[in-house]
């Protein structure tokens, strides 16, 4: 028998519940079905995830595209101040095979002020793939700056700072189950 993960202790945790884990699976087993159905005739799909906050997303996400995908990572950091995001990003932790001529799809936590992933997908494009997309859990439309087109989106959430399936507090609660806000309590 297969048993659910231990629930947290929510007394102790300074968050407050924004989307649940089932409305996370449901939404998430929609967006792979829709990946399914519109990369079915192609061949050579990349998926890659921009650690660490897209790795939960991914693993659910890719169980969800019935199709033969390869998976990659790149690995970013902002150069700065790391609470104000300038675009000014370094690649830490390059693809581990050139993408030129392959289907990409790039897969994010969270699409904020948009700097981050609008370098990123500009970065990948130079490398003439042979077509690019967006998949995104989560977007903060109040916060965003610079354009940026998500192809699969998520849930788009208010202005607030959200943690968990993938996104941290000072690289912690990657691992809780939902998305919270903090509250400070
Ligand atoms: P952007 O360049 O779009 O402003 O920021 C993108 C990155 O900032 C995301 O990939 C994520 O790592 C981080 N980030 C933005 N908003 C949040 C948030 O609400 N919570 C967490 N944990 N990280 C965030």
């Amino acid at each position: 028998m297969v048993s659910s993960p231990k629930p947290w202790n929510r007394e102790k945790e300074p968050f407050a519940e924004l989307i649940s884990a089932a409305a996370i699976a449901t939404r998430v087993a929609e967006l792979g079905a829709k990946i399914t159905e519109d990369y079915k005739d192609k061949e050579d799909v990349v998926v890659i995830g921009v650690l660490k906050g897209s790795v939960i997303f991914l693993a659910d996400l890719a169980r969800h595209i019935a199709l033969p995908i390869k998976l990659e990572f790149i690995g970013i950091s902002s150069y700065g101040d790391a609470t104000v995001s300038s675009g000014v990003v370094q690649i830490t932790q390059d693809v581990s095979t050139p993408i030129e001529g392959k289907h990409v799809i790039v897969v994010e936590d969270i699409v904020d002020t948009g700097h981050t992933v609008g370098y990123l997908l500009e970065n990948l494009k130079t490398r003439r793939p042979a077509s690019i997309a967006l998949a995104s859990l989560l977007h903060k439309p109040e916060r965003q700056e610079r354009d940026v087109k998500i192809d699969y989106l998520g849930f788009t959430i208010p202005n607030k700072f959200v943690v968990g399936y993938g996104l941290d507090v000072a690289q912690q609660y990657r691992n809780l189950p939902y998305i919270g806000y903090v509250t400070g309590a």
